[in-house]
Formats: C-alpha cells, structure tokens, sequence
C-alpha cells in the first residue's frame, strides 16, 4: 500500500489527522511500517492470521503511547480516582489524580488485557496479524463507590475522534438483519512492536452511525451490555460476522482465523454462508483456531435458536443452528460447543485448565491443547527492573529479544551485589506507589498486599478479611499490614456487587485499626492500576477456588518485578508450584468432579490464608528490620525465584507456541 492509498482509506484525513500523520510518522511512530504490513496482508501468498476478540486491553497509557500535537482532549484523559479507606477523612478530602491519557477503554479485564498482550508479541515476532475487535463508544463502564450501596456503575464518555493514533476508514460494512440493515464503520488502530519496524493493525467495528436506527446506533455503545438477549447477539454477530466481513472490505487474504474467546463463533457462521461450494466447509474448519478461556458456567453464551431467527437471516439461523445446537432439537445454540465442534485448532489457557475444559467437554477432548497464558513484557515490567536487567547484561544478554534468558537471574543468587540492587529496585517501585496516594501515609517499610483484578465470586475478592480479628491479630502480634484492593464487578453481577459492599463493609471495620492495619480500595481498575500494583507491593495475593480460575495472569505481572506471590493452587500457579516464588494455600483441586462455585471454601481457606500470612509476616519482617535489611534474606531467594519463572510466563513463549501448535507454522526463532 502507498501511503497515498493509505491517507485516502481515512475519512476525514485532511481536516481531522494530517497534522498527526505523514508520510514518515504515524502519531510520533514509523508509517512505513504500517505500510508494509498492510502490504503483507493483502498479499495472497503470505500466512496471514486474524484475531478476533470482543476486548482488547492494549494499555497505550504505559506502552507505546501515540503522540498527538495537541493536548490530549479532556474526555480522554485519566480521571481522577476516589479511594475508600479505613482513614476516611483523608477519602473525604483527597482523591488520587493522574496526569496521563485514558486507555482505549474497550476491555474489561484479563481476557482483554491478553488480547492485547497477544498482539504485542505477535508483532514483535514479526507475525502478519490483524485484529479484530469492537469501538465501545461508552468503553465499558465507569465505577463509583458508595458506602453501603458497594459499586455504582455509570457510562463513561470519551471521545474516539481525538484518540491518538486511531482513526476512522471510509470503508462501510453492511449486515442484513431482519429489522433492516446494520452498518457498521471500521476504525484502525495500531500495535507496534518494541523496535517500532513492525506494527499490526487493529480493526474496531462501530455502529454509531447516522444510517443506522436508534436502536442500532446503540449497539456499540458499552461492552457486555447484556440487559437484554437481542442486544447481546447483535454484539456477537457484530464481532463474528461484521469481523470477516471487514477483513473481506479491505481486502485482507486471511490464512487463520483465531477466535479468542466463543464471542466471535458467528465468524464460523459467515464462513459457511458465504460459501459457494458448502462442501468446501470441512477444508476451511482447518482454517479456525479457538482459545477457550473459562471453566465458569457464565462464560458460555447460550441463546435460544428462536431469539436468532427473529434477528439474522434464515441461512444464517440455519447454520448457526447446525454448528452450534448442543443437543439435536434443544432449541438452544452454544457458542462454545459452535467453536469447539467446528474448529479444527482448540486450546485452554493453562495446563490445569486443559484438563478441565477435556473434562467439561469429554466429546471433544482429543483436540484441546493447552498452552499457558503469559504478559507482554515490555508492557509490565517495571523502568527499575528494565535497568536493573540491562546492569547486569553479562548475565541477562539479550534479554529482550530473547526472553527466556530471564532464567539466567540464578546466576546472581549469590551475588550480594545483585540481591542489594534487586531489593532496592523493589523498594523504588514501592516508593513510586505510595507516592502516588502519599496522602493516605501509607509506610516502606511496611508489608503491603495487593489483590486487584475483576470481581468475582470464584475469585473471592473479600477472602483477607473473612475473619476480622485473626487479621488484627497477625498485625497486633507481628507487624503492621497495608493491603491495597481494586477491582470491579460486572453490572449485572449481583454476586460480584455484594462483595464489594462486603469489602466496604470490613474496611470500614478497620477504622478503629488503622495504625496496625492499613487498607484501601482503589476505584476503576484499569490497566494503569494494574501496572502500578503489581510494580510495587511487596506480595501479591491470588486467591481463587481452585478449578474455576482458568489461567491469571496478574501474577505474572507480579512475578516479573520480583512481587512474590501467595496463592491457591489454580490456573498458571499450578505449573509454578515447586518453585518457591512465594506461599501456597487452601483447597487443592484433584480427580475428576468440577464441584461447584457455589461451595466457596470460605472459612477453611481464609483459616489457612492466615496462617500462610503469619509466615509471610514473620519472614518479611525478619528482612526489613529496624537496622536495616537483610539481604541474605529467604525473601530475596523467593524474588529471584519469581524473576526465573518470568522467564516463561510471558506472550513471547505463548506466542510461539500457538504459532506453532495452532496456526501451524514453525517456531519463530528469537
Ligand atoms: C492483568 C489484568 C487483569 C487480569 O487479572 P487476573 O488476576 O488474571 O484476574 C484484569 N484487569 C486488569 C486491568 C489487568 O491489568
């Protein structure tokens, strides 16, 4: 593509992206690389691979961050965050403001937030991909507190217009419906790898158009809006159906098709329909991949076959009931059975989960694989600990290209040198973070605990605080405590709502206690939060009932800053068990029955929470002393550990491996 073609493809170029983009810059970025990639994909020849996901977490705020020649609008900036402590007078006066652009909200947590880290490190391996998401015109939702009401969501308002680095494209997209025709724009985004001379293109489908009934302008509005059953298939269709369509207007030769997640099972739909011969079908099912990320009964999308027939065409009702009724004459289609029936590449988040997904879905077990989720990264690492690897580049090497030399770190287990300069990179970051909310007087030299990531009730987000007093206690008899929460609940998750009041509730408990123990919980996770976190406390928590959590990946974040991790046995801890990057507690998931979430353990885990706690405690204090700190400390040897093992959980690793487990080519040699 000449860049001509290229500004052309943009509606309102002239008038709205001229002064940002040219024929060397893209937002402050390489345009020729964007110019080759577009080249790539529409060539015929090459092994092109599209990525569909509802959400993309790409974090633009702390990785890659696009430059616009004007201020930032002030819908797109970072709003300011409450905090609800147990030092309420401060929550009452302060709030924590941050100077940095907003995200492009079009994620709601772990899933999305892979997404994006998947496109990172696809681009970075060189890989012709393309991804394929959805504008959420009001993003997802914004979160408020209030005592004794727990969350209150509200839409959050910002402005794709003036987002740096995305930009409308004149092409249209139509679906016929039987209430009439959804258009639909496609917008670009784009990904580009850490030395900037390979991007990916991000395409984001938007409904919000004039041509569109009210009821379809809507229809992009806010991400798992799930109110009503109609709304929620449009939004697959949306993803699945305008996806390929898009590829198809732009002209993209697409080798794979990868479904992150059962929302984009109508892609499979879109296949068929368009298809001259239909029994050209079984060759193209090798064409689709899908990532199955949930072994939680709400994770698969059911809808009644008769809600899809009032809504697509009657072929389109035809196959999806063909590929996707679980049980012949149900009524009833499932997008996850859809995807794992008709494609031909499946695979689970984490060794664990594999085994489970075989167990829920015995019919198909002979194809799923695993391959473990990791992190981007560039994206999560913090500046000390990029500094601190660069220090000792005679052990690292290239550690960037090559992020398995991560491992190398045992080298440095006994050199005093390194254990000094590793903690003190640890504390740099801890500093940073109680900087950031100094007004609530949180202390160094404090343990601090941080446990932030969606809520919900697998996760038991309010599990520290199950018995009030033995968490005094361990402060009262060992030392004092900070814990740091975030996190938010889906709207319609009244599970999820309840514990936020119920955290609400033990924080305000703790008033009384706040010398010994300090506690606070940040509104509107995202993934600026999410950085800032895992950065910087001394221990990160995870405590989901185990077999329910399909992966993590927050630790992982963690684990890359030497934040030591305490956790139940479940998701990506499993394969991390027996190597001592922290504390693990509680249930242990074996044989061959699920169980349910319902029976959430509470009481015996939370028993043996504090007294991992305890150990925790007596070791952290043993390190940090009044006379100074230990490094010889068993502490250090854990953080080291943690560093090794990031040598593994990472999106370069996964990537290679799904390249070549499941898209088919060969390991990319880094
Ligand atoms: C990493 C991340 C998550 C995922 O956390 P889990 O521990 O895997 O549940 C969710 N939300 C945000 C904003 C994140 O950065």
């Amino acid at each position: 593509m000449s860049y001509e073609e290229f500004t052309q493809s943009i509606e309102g170029f002239e008038e709205n992206y001229a002064g940002n983009i040219s024929s060397t810059q893209y937002f402050g970025f390489p345009t020729q690389a964007i110019l080759n990639i577009e080249e790539q994909l529409e060539a015929s020849a090459s092994k092109n691979i599209a990525y569909f996901s509802m959400e993309f977490g790409l974090a633009p705020s702390i990785y890659n961050t696009f430059l616009l020649n004007k201020p930032i609008s002030k819908n797109n900036q970072f709003f300011t965050h409450e905090v609800f402590s147990n030092y309420w007078l401060c929550d009452y006066l302060f709030k924590i403001k941050i100077n940095k652009m907003l995200d492009i909200p079009i994620y709601g947590g772990g899933l999305g937030v892979l997404a994006g880290d998947s496109m990172k490190s696809i681009a970075d391996a060189g890989l012709p991909i393309c991804g394929i998401g959805v504008l959420w015109n009001k993003g997802y939702f914004k979160q408020k507190f209030w005592y004794k009401h727990g969350q209150i969501p509200d839409e959050l308002a910002w402005d794709p217009h003036t987002y740096p680095g995305l930009v409308p494209l004149k092409n249209r997209v139509v679906i016929q419906t039987k209430e009439g025709p959804l258009h639909l724009r496609v917008w670009k985004y784009y990904v580009y790898s850490y030395h900037k001379k390979y991007a990916s293109p991000l395409l984001l489908l938007d409904s919000n158009l004039d041509e569109n009934s009210e009821k379809f302008k809507r229809l992009t509005d806010q991400l798992y809006r799930s109110d009503e059953v109609w709304w929620k298939i449009y939004q697959r269709v949306i993803l699945g159906i305008g996806g390929m369509k898009a590829l198809e207007s732009l002209g993209y030769d697409i080798n794979k098709y990868h479904l992150n997640e059962g929302h984009a099972a109508f892609a499979l739909v879109e296949k068929y329909v368009t298809l001259e011969n239909k029994e050209d079908m079984n060759q193209c099912k090798e064409q689709f991949a899908y990532t199955c990320h949930t072994p939680v009964a709400a994770g698969h999308d059911r809808f009644g076959l008769h809600d899809v027939s009032q809504l697509l065409d009657d072929d389109y009702t035809q196959a999806a009931k063909m590929f996707g009724e679980e049980e012949e004459g149900s009524g009833q289609i499932n997008l996850t059975h859809m995807c794992l029936s008709t494609c031909t590449h499946v695979n689970a988040v984490a060794q664990k989960h594999g085994e489970i997904t075989r167990l829920q879905f015995p019919d198909f077990a002979d194809k799923v694989d695993a391959i473990t989720n990791g992190v981007h990264l560039f994206t999560w690492l913090s500046r000390s600990f990029e500094s601190l690897f660069d220090q000792y580049r005679e052990t690292f090497g290239d550690w960037r290209g090559n992020q398995g030399n991560l491992s190398k770190v045992q080298e440095l287990k006994g050199n005093a040198k390194f254990r000094e300069d590793l903690f003190t990179a640890h504390q740099e970051n801890k500093r940073q973070f109680l900087d950031i909310v100094k007004r609530w007087q949180l202390k160094e030299n404090v343990l601090t605990i941080g446990w932030a990531r969606r809520i919900a009730g697998y996760k038991r987000p309010s599990l520290i605080f199950h018995n009030i007093e033995r968490i005094i206690n361990i402060a009262k008899t060992i030392g004092p405590l900070q814990i740091v929460l975030a996190g938010k609940a889906h709207p319609n998750d009244d599970i999820g709502s309840a514990h936020i009041e119920e955290i609400l509730d033990h924080i305000d408990q703790l008033n009384e206690h706040r010398k010994l123990i300090r506690v606070m919980i940040l509104e509107n996770y995202d993934t600026y939060f999410g950085k800032l976190l895992t950065n910087s406390v001394d221990i990160w928590l995870n405590n989901p009932l185990p077999p329910f959590e399909a992966s993590g990946t927050s630790g992982m974040k963690a684990i890359l800053n030497g934040v030591l991790q305490m956790s139940t046995l479940d998701g990506w801890v499993v394969e991390a068990k027996d190597d001592n990057i922290g504390w693990i507690f509680g249930y242990q998931h074996s044989g061959t029955e699920i169980g349910t979430e319902k029976d959430s353990r509470l009481d015996e885990d939370s028993n043996a929470l504090y007294d991992t706690l305890e150990d925790a405690a007596r070791l952290y204090y043993a390190t940090v002393k009044e006379g100074g700190i230990d490094y010889k400390s068993e502490w250090i040897d854990k953080m080291i550990n943690c560093i090794d093992r990031g040598a593994f959980f990472n999106t370069q690793r996964m990537i290679n491996e799904y390249n070549h487990l499941m898209w088919g080519n060969k390991q990319v040699s880094v």
